[in-house]
């Protein structure tokens, strides 16, 4: 199989959470500047099909695409840093090669074989590896292998990358090894032997990485280098130095100051399309650095002691502050801990509030006394998701009277579901890929504070829930004011409601984080931050 397109495959050792993601989208941000079309894709070793029926806390964030996948939490830098869309295809696990592998099984394909590791499940691996590259659209291809090299999990994933060298043939394939040269304190020395440990693992199932990016938290000496290429069979310019960064947004600089680049696009034979241009992700850069005011927002979820479950929130708020070079100091707070008695103090500091997208009823209360702080004090709010759902039942107790309101995901029996089941959800039993996922139109009030956020009144966002606004009340909910600003056009389920009389208070039941990239800031937190600016500019 010759190929036109280029494989880049990245591989971790020594521990976990170096951060593969970033140096992959970095990598690929370099070479999309170079006029390259570049993809990024995930195989995860886990049996979960897919990570949509994790705890947050396993893995952080669940991502969603416009095709519907939930899928893991570095498709979003992927999307962030090259501001292309990906797909189902980009993210691949075992439970999902596992379960097409036996499905096929089932239906007699493999003509009486017996059905084996090798070569059905890294067949399978290897036809998943090449889907993206197939059309001719990519000219590289970049798959990050997640875990750490030497995993039980793993080993099929790191066999498939050994043969993949051969179908590709010499000049089309090459491994990235992502690895930590850890700083002994008491030594005073920075250590290469965990880094031969781990590359002694990679050539033992067949694989000699071409190029190590080595995580460090001090610079390189060059005999530690030479130590590194000797010892790993890698040339000594090919002993990549990657130095802990301010932002996750330096790292592509850093990369090209360490020709990461240059030396992909000779290994690969490569020529660039177009010289390089930076200018725009310097210009963000620029703008996020120096920023000419600063607002407090709080965050309001159940998951704060784990920020990743945030990710995208989380990001999204620094590309829509370094629009406005406004800098957000944001505060993550507990729903958990917000209570009837101390609310008041824990949301004073907070320039805007948002309450986040979530599940289930931990914390629910406190999120009810989080949005009744926000629409009684005229703060900023911005509700995703549950954070709309929470609005809309705050105000049907507190303005309507109807104190028992609820969703029926936290309060089955509730006189007042003014959030319910979607009637698509009622026959729904595996919980597995069967939320109202991914991309749907919205149709927007003219008008409206979305309407004047966006510039348009024809939206498409992505979604993941199984609740909705409950129509039954709508008329009710509206005429006292909280208006439904965005619906969807085929449904007519509420995607939008907006407070009048409140300076900012936007509740969307879709995810707007998960478009938001670098180049592309989400409108809707551009406006809530200048919205809270204002408050506070006012205070
Ligand atoms: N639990 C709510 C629902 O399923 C909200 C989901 C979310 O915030 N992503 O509708």
């Amino acid at each position: 199989m010759a190929s036109k397109t280029k494989y880049i495959f990245i591989t971790g050792g020594v521990t976990s959470s170096l951060g593969k993601g970033i140096i992959a989208s970095s990598l690929g941000k370099l070479l999309q500047s170079r006029g390259l079309s570049v993809t990024i894709q995930k195989f995860d070793p886990y049996l979960n099909i897919d990570p949509g029926t994790l705890n947050p806390y396993e893995h952080g964030e669940c991502y969603v695409t416009e095709d519907g996948a939930e899928t893991d939490l570095d498709l979003g830098h992927y999307e962030r840093f090259l501001n292309v869309e990906t797909s189902q295809s980009n993210n691949i696990t075992t439970g999902r090669i596992y379960n097409s592998v036996i499905t096929k099984e089932r239906k007699g394909e493999f003509l009486g074989k017996t059905v084996q590791v090798i070569p059905h499940i890294t067949d399978e691996i290897k036809s998943n590896f090449y889907k993206l590259g197939q059309d001719g659209k990519y000219d590289v291809v970049i798959t990050e292998i997640g875990g750490c090299v030497g995993d039980i999990e793993s080993l099929p994933f790191i066999e498939a990358v050994r043969q993949a060298r051969w179908d590709l043939g010499p000049g089309n394939f090459l491994v990235v090894h992502l690895t930590l040269i850890p700083y002994l304190k008491a030594a005073k020395e920075l250590k290469t032997k965990p880094t031969q440990h781990s590359v002694k693992q990679l050539l033992e199932a067949g694989i000699q990485p071409d190029i190590l990016v080595c995580r460090t938290e001090y610079p390189l000496p060059e005999d530690v280098k030479r130590k590194l290429a000797l010892f790993c069979n890698v040339q000594l310019d090919s002993v990549i130095e990657a130095m802990d960064a301010e932002s996750i947004y330096d790292v592509p600089l850093l990369m090209k100051k360490e020709k990461l680049d240059e030396r992909v696009l000779s290994k690969l034979n490569l020529k660039p399309k177009s010289k390089l241009d930076l200018k725009d992700w310097k210009g963000f850069l620029g703008r996020l650095k120096n920023p000419t005011s600063v607002v407090t927002i709080g965050l309001i979820g159940k998951y704060v002691s784990l920020p990743d479950a945030y990710k995208s929130i989380i990001e999204s708020f620094i590309h829509a502050s370094a629009a406005i070079e406004c800098k957000v100091n944001l505060v993550l707070l507990s729903s958990e801990e917000i209570t009837a008695d101390n609310y008041v103090s824990m949301l004073k500091p907070l320039d805007g509030i948002l309450v986040a997208p979530g599940f289930g009823e931990r914390g629910f209360e406190g999120k009810i006394a989080t949005v009744k702080y926000a629409r009684e004090n005229q703060i900023p709010y911005f509700g995703i998701c549950l954070g709309m759902q929470v609005a809309v039942i705050e105000f049907a107790r507190n303005v309507l009277g109807l104190t028992r309101a609820n969703s029926t995901e936290m309060s089955p029996n509730t006189p007042h579901p003014v959030i319910d089941l979607m009637d698509e959800q009622k026959k729904i039993d595996q919980m597995g890929g069967t939320m109202r996922l991914g991309s749907y139109a919205c149709d927007l009030k003219k008008g409206s504070r979305t309407a004047l956020a966006y510039g348009k009144t024809k939206i498409q966002e992505r979604h993941r829930h199984r609740y909705e606004f409950n129509n039954a009340y709508l008329e009710q909910i509206e005429s006292s004011g909280l208006v439904a600003t965005g619906k969807n056009p085929k449904t007519g389920l509420v995607e939008i409601v907006e407070l009048k009389d409140h300076p900012w208070f936007v509740g969307v039941q879709f995810h707007p984080e998960y478009k938001s990239t670098v180049l592309k800031p989400q409108p809707l937190f551009v406006e809530f931050i200048q919205a809270a600016l204002h408050k506070n500019k006012n205070k």
